[in-house]
């Protein structure tokens, strides 16, 4: 998947659509899902147009890829889900449903949130 500078986050980024904004630094910004599946649901995203955690992974300066984890920790501790648990989720390509072109971890808390995958 190539990188489409119109995607939602891109947007998002650039200021064109409002977000619900959590957390931001120079390199990361945070804000909550607009449909939310747990109480807790936000979305950490790089500022830097990635598509997926391969593409970050590969491409991404040590300091962007400190400041994104470094942000989810910052974030859970804030948000004050550290103690009952929380989740961190990233879907990349077609499998795992990727819907949003920009690298996205999600953070999820608020409830017991299950089993980490659907069984069948
Ligand atoms: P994924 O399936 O991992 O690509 O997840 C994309 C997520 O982005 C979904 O949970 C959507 O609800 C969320 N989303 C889409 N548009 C927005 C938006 N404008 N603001 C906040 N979250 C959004």
């Amino acid at each position: 998947m190539s990188y489409d500078p119109n995607n939602v986050f891109a947007r998002i980024l650039r200021g064109e659509i409002a977000c619900d904004k959590v957390y931001e630094d120079a390199h990361v910004l945070a804000f909550r899902d607009i449909r939310p599946q747990a109480p807790t649901h936000i979305l950490v995203i790089p500022k830097g147009a990635y598509v997926s955690l391969e593409d970050f992974s590969e491409k991404a300066s040590e300091a962007e890829i400190v400041a994104l984890v470094r942000a989810l920790g910052r974030i859970a501790r804030a948000e004050g889900v550290t103690e009952d648990g929380w989740r961190v989720l990233a879907n990349n390509g077609r499998a795992a449903h990727q819907e949003v072109g920009h690298l996205h971890l999600h953070l999820f808390a608020g409830r017991d949130l299950g089993p980490m995958l659907w069984r069948r």
